[in-house]
């Protein structure tokens, strides 16, 4: 290979050609049938919707998720695996709330600024009281999409982020958000509890719900922060996933970001609430897809990703 150029070109520039072929064709001379690193920077984290898809299955694998369920249960001691086994410290905050103990699991990892609050409910409705057939409404909702999509974005990005992160980043997943209009519950007791006992002020959170939508059409959501959901929005749109994240607002949500909001937390609402299967028995793995997730995911993790140390968010 390199004998062809030397008789073809003069000696001086036939040696430099010589240099330059030899440092950037060695790795691929020594070892031909194996793609290697180009080189020893640390490869860009990728976002697996595949693998995002299948934490779903493993959810759902649980049964419904609902309070004091054995699904919780199975719930709360995997979340902690997954956290753990990609090094994350994790700790299980409890809160009374009538009769029962609310339990968010924390995962954390880094220090100093920006401060970043990714959160998910991981629980699922008692009732599928939206259900088309009046019958089913007594029956837990399955949770495919309205529990276990914003847990399993939250769980692959948990895989895929820097072990050494610019900055603090939390990931919380809340329990008890999605029981209001049922007699002794109410909406977002989870996140409640969390904001209630939270020391110090987040620089941002981030909540993703209902996320897994094979059609998905993420809106702006209107109690949202306008700067943050301005950034992820843009971010989406610049890595090509306009047209899941739609540039227009459309509903208002009752979610897990507004106590943060309540507290002064700039905070974003990422859902796509046109679903049919909300709340149905019909809320099941074949209405979510990888792609969503990983459109989701993967704009997060972009996000994170371009924010420096001490830089402040949005
Ligand atoms: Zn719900």
């Amino acid at each position: 290979m390199y004998n062809r150029y030397n008789i073809m070109f003069p000696r001086v520039l036939a040696k430099v050609l010589i240099i330059i072929l030899f440092f950037t064709t060695l790795p691929i001379a020594c070892a031909p049938a194996e793609p290697l690193p180009v080189s020893s920077t640390i490869p860009e984290p990728v976002f697996s919707g595949s693998r995002a898809y299948q934490d779903a299955a493993t959810q759902m694998g649980f049964g419904p998720r609902t309070p004091n369920s054995e699904g919780h249960a199975k719930t709360v001691s995997w979340l902690l695996d997954v956290l753990q086994a990609a090094g994350w410290e994790t700790e299980i905050q409890t809160a009374a709330y009538n009769d029962y103990t609310i339990q968010n699991v924390i995962a954390r990892r880094g220090s100093g600024t920006p401060w970043i609050i990714l959160g998910a409910h991981y629980d699922t409705r008692i009732f599928a009281d939206h259900d088309p057939a009046p019958q089913k409404r007594t029956q837990p909702v399955p949770g495919a999409n309205d529990g276990a999509s914003g847990v399993a974005v939250l769980t692959e990005l948990a895989r895929v982020l820097p072990r050494n992160p610019d900055g603090t980043l939390w990931l919380v997943f809340f329990d008890a958000e999605d029981n209001g209009r049922i007699a002794d519950w109410d909406w977002i007791l989870g996140s409640q509890a969390f904001v209630a006992s939270l020391e110090g002020r987040p620089d941002a959170m981030v909540l993703v719900d209902m996320v897994g939508d094979a059609d998905l059409q993420i809106y702006r959501e209107r109690n949202s922060d306008g700067a943050l959901t301005d950034e992820i929005w843009g971010v989406a749109e610049s890595i090509g996933y306009g047209d899941q994240f739609i540039s227009a607002p459309k509903y208002r949500m009752l979610d897990d970001h507004i106590p943060f909001l309540q507290a002064g937390i700039p905070a974003v609402d990422l859902i796509d609430f046109d679903y049919p299967y909300w709340h149905t028995t019909a809320d099941t793995l074949d209405k979510i897809s990888a792609q969503s997730l990983a459109a989701v995911g993967d704009t997060l993790l972009h996000w994170l990703l371009a924010h420096p140390p001490g830089e402040t968010v949005p």
